[in-house]
């Protein structure tokens, strides 16, 4: 409740009366004190100037009350436009009063107007922002902390949502210190997520202390770091494996088996099956990290795939040999056309056939099925209910379990290390693989069976 001035009140206008009647009353005393007047003739006096006080007085607080009524206006935002107060004693007040509201106004809407860009600019922050008072409740939380942590986080304690110790610790520095931190942190409810924090001290409007957050999810980079060391370890371990046999022999040959043309003939043969596997696994390096660098390059040839597999079983011929493995090519008839890029989908077929020769049966068919489906079906994942191409290859051998599927295309995923090393594998066909089918839209479906066989088939849009 606002107070009522003083001059406003009945007691204001009664003292104001008195001080105002003073001048009358002061000499009525005075001639009557010196016998100049009788007391009855001081009294009417002081009575005259108590009542002529009185009702200018009165008559002034009656031209205050709309001013005052009028500035009460201007000062809780009002529009006061138009009614200015027609008072005989302040006529020229409201003029300078009235431009100081249109300051005022234009202040409000000032401060209107950057609360909505602040907050525009908060909601625009794709990564969490939080404001925390001295209390520790959340004072404003953008769409991003409420996706990430709760539906409803203003006006609710921080602690119920990040109850990490160093957070609130460093959000109390921040109110108390004024001290500017960063903190890294994992959800005690989901350790695999991690986050980065940084925490700001900052004043709210009303001048209170309180703390910004600005949150960055960072599990993803956490986790493409380790992805990252474990690929440069596994591709270390894989060419110093190769390596140190070949050292081993050049030992062999310049030492102990120096005049022995057999045993020469022998490492030799060796030596060079180790160098082939170095060059085979650098080159399943190299493909890997060229079609890194082309993933967001969408493919822009016209191929056909029967004419892909049919070059894919010629360029696999001495393997193919070797195995005594037949590979039957069944293709639909009519268009099998996709948009994309020729060697890299032989390089995908050669792979998948190379598999299924490799780890099938000796001697037993591998089958290479090409369809064009209209619509795929859920099989073809993403690419259901569309028209696409399906390259199914089928082998018959001992098949793979279960738990292993989900991971065969990680780069030197082996399902058996030394059954992949003696036939010559490099861990990377699968992976290397994968990226060629994701980047020509397609999907990649493995289906087994132990002690039966595998098929792998992959979807590609059909042209
Ligand atoms: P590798 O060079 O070892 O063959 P790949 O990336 O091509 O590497 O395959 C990864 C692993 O998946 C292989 O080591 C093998 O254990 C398994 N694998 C791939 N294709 C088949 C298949 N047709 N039958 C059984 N296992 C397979």
């Amino acid at each position: 409740m606002t107070e009522e001035p003083l001059l406003l009140t009945t007691r204001g206008t009664w003292i104001e009366a008195m001080v105002w009647s003073l001048p009358g009353i002061v000499p009525s005393i005075a001639l009557w004190a010196t016998g100049l007047a009788s007391a009855t003739e001081a009294f009417v006096g002081m009575l005259g100037a108590l009542v002529i006080a009185g009702l200018l007085a009165w008559w002034r607080h009656r031209q205050l009350v709309p001013l005052v009524a009028w500035l009460e206006r201007l000062r809780i935002g009002r529009s006061v436009t138009g009614a200015v107060p027609d008072s005989f004693l302040y006529r020229q007040l409201p003029h300078p009063l009235l431009a100081i509201e249109r300051e005022t106004q234009n202040l409000r809407r000032q401060v209107a107007a950057s609360d909505q860009l602040q907050r525009a600019l908060v909601d625009a922050i794709t990564d969490p922002v939080l404001v925390v008072d001295g209390r520790g409740y959340v004072r404003l939380a953008n769409p991003a902390a409420e996706r990430h942590f709760a539906d409803k986080l203003t006006d609710q304690p921080l602690g119920r949502f990040l109850r990490d110790p160093a957070i609130l610790a460093a959000i109390d520095s921040a109110i108390r210190a004024n001290v500017s931190s960063t903190v890294s942190f994992s959800p005690p409810l989901d350790r695999t997520r991690r986050y980065t924090c940084g925490i700001q001290p900052m004043l709210t409007r009303e001048g209170d202390a309180a703390a910004v957050l600005s949150l960055r999810e960072t599990s993803e980079q956490v986790a493409i770091e380790r992805m990252r060391s474990d690929f440069i370890a596994n591709a270390s371990h894989e060419l110093r494996t190769p390596l140190t046999a070949l050292a081993g022999f050049v030992e062999t040959l310049k030492g102990p088996a120096k005049n022995d043309p057999d045993a020469q003939a022998m490492f030799l043969d060796t030596m060079d099956a180790e160098a082939s596997r170095m060059t085979r696994l650098i080159d399943d390096l190299l493909s890997l990290s060229k079609l890194e660098a082309d993933v967001h390059r969408p493919p822009s040839e016209d191929v056909d795939l029967a004419d892909v597999v049919a070059l894919a079983i010629s360029g696999l011929e001495p393997q193919l040999r070797k195995n005594a493995t037949v590979v039957e090519a069944r293709m639909e008839d009519g268009p099998l056309q996709v948009r994309g890029d020729a060697d890299q989908l032989q390089q995908l077929v050669a792979n998948l056939i190379d598999n299924a020769s490799k780890y099938g049966r000796p001697g037993a068919p591998v089958v290479v099925d090409v369809a064009r489906l209209s619509p795929a079906g859920d099989e073809a994942g993403p690419l259901s209910g569309r028209t696409a191409i399906r390259l199914t290859v089928i082998d018959q051998g001992d098949g793979i379990a279960p738990e292993h599927l989900p991971r065969l295309t990680e780069r030197f995923y082996r399902v058996d290390k030394s059954r992949s090393r003696r036939a010559g594998g490099t861990g990377l066909g699968l992976a290397i693989s994968k990226h060629i089918i994701r980047r020509h839209g397609g999907h990649l479906n493995v289906e087994s069976d132990l002690g039966i066989g595998s098929r792998f088939s992959v979807f590609i849009p059909a042209r």
